[in-house]
């Protein structure tokens, strides 16, 4: 990727961070309903089309960004939840939408009857729509509600002509497009699957019943005997992290390593983080340069080359399991980490990561644990690095 493409993924990123975001979807369906149902004359029709839009999309976007946030924030209810013939709803809840719509246009003397109908069935359809979804079709999901989002702020600020809410709306509207359809080729998931109703495991992320085989070994006493004799060393940061607050330290630790002659790269997996481009906003931050942060596609064919990659609070994004069929991650391109010669995966505990699955990487015979908080972990490393060098 060069230079251009990633300042733009940045610059959008800052457009529209991929957090669910019920309030604007809701906010806007309210301006358009207050348009319409106040109005003491007929509304005229673009009024009627674009209002009955911003209902439509904005009510859509409400339920749905609750449900997403409410998957997100790991509420176990919603992560279990799932919807029994899902198509026929989606279907259903989208023929009854449309014709309230079209209603609404056609007998504007009836549109109090028309906008009830319309919220309601959108309001429906948001749930349908994001229920049986889950696994790693969820950020491709809350990069398009935001899109819808801003597509309905932007129809309200139409129907009452206000040119501050048309240009946001349809700035952030561009920019969730934008987003979704980066994601959909990051996650490779096309965009039409994920909105028919989940590609992969579904909501439950449940993973295997069996769990991986192998034994997970829980100390890793040499990781600076290995990082300092190491000839190359791939660092591979996660939403640990950025939870973390670690970056510094990461940087630290890599120009401790590179002034003693190790080469050394950070692997960037495109949804690695809790948006696309987190973890180059967050390593940029720590002024790391630009050309050691490396792309999944050009940094997988390396691993095997790697001396030790030290995984940073990532999970999911170096899941092996992403590999085989029938599993929530399944198709998700993944950091080949598991074929470095010696990984050491630094997290606090046995927790899972987004998509709800242990990962085999951890249980791999050349993977050991260094259990504990990613930035106090650096700073203990760093330390013993300095006390080698
Ligand atoms: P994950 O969410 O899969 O895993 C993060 C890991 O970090 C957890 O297993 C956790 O384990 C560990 N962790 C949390 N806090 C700390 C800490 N303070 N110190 C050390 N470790 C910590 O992260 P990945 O980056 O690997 O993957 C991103 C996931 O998020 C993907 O599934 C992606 O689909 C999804 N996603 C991505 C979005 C995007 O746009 N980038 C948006 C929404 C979701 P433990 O609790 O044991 O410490």
């Amino acid at each position: 990727m060069d230079m251009t493409t990633k300042s733009c993924r940045e610059f959008v990123t800052v457009l529209a961070s991929n957090e669910p975001a019920p309030g604007g979807g809701g906010a806007a369906a309210l301006v358009a309903l207050n348009d319409i149902l106040t109005s003491e004359e007929l509304p005229t029709l673009v009024v009627l089309i674009t209002a009955g839009l911003g209902i439509m999309i904005g009510s859509v976007t409400f339920t749905g960004s609750l449900i997403a946030a409410g998957k997100l924030q790991g509420v176990k209810f919603l992560r279990k939840l799932t919807l029994p013939a899902k198509g026929v709803w989606n279907i259903g809840f989208i023929v009854l939408t449309v014709v309230s719509f079209v209603m609404l246009c056609v007998q504007p003397e009836q549109r109090l009857l028309w906008c009830v109908l319309t919220t309601v069935f959108s309001l429906c359809y948001g749930l349908v729509f994001v229920i049986p979804i889950g696994g790693a079709d969820m950020p491709v999901v809350i990069s398009v509600l935001n899109a819808c989002t801003g597509t309905a702020v932007a129809m309200s600020g139409l129907a009452i002509n206000n040119i501050a809410l048309i240009v946001a709306g349809a700035l952030v509207g561009a920019a969730g497009v934008t987003l979704s359809l980066a994601m959909s080729k990051a996650m490779n998931r096309p965009l039409m699957s994920v909105l028919a109703g989940g590609f992969g495991g579904g909501a439950s992320a449940g993973g295997d019943a069996d769990g991986p085989e192998g034994t997970m070994k829980e100390s890793a006493d040499d990781v600076a005997v290995q990082l300092v004799y190491a000839d190359k060393v791939i660092f591979v940061p996660g939403f640990g992290l950025a939870q973390a607050q670690a970056q510094r330290e990461l940087a630290d630790l890599g120009d401790l390593l590179k002034g003693h002659g190790v080469e050394v790269s950070y692997a960037i997996h495109p949804v690695a983080g809790r948006m696309p481009g987190h973890m180059n906003v967050l390593l940029a931050e720590a002024n790391v340069p630009y050309e050691e942060l490396i792309d999944l596609d050009d940094i997988n064919p390396q691993f095997p080359s790697a001396n030790v990659a030290l995984v940073v609070g990532a999970n999911d994004v170096t899941n092996p399991a992403a590999r085989r069929p029938g599993t929530p991650v399944s198709g998700m391109p993944i950091l080949d980490v598991d074929k470095a010669q010696n990984v050491v995966v630094m997290k606090r505990g046995r927790g899972k990561g987004y998509a709800g699955i242990e990962n085999e990487l951890y249980f791999e015979p050349n993977t050991q644990m260094l259990f504990g908080d990613a930035k106090a972990g650096l700073q203990s490393v760093i330390a013993a690095v300095k006390e080698l060098i």
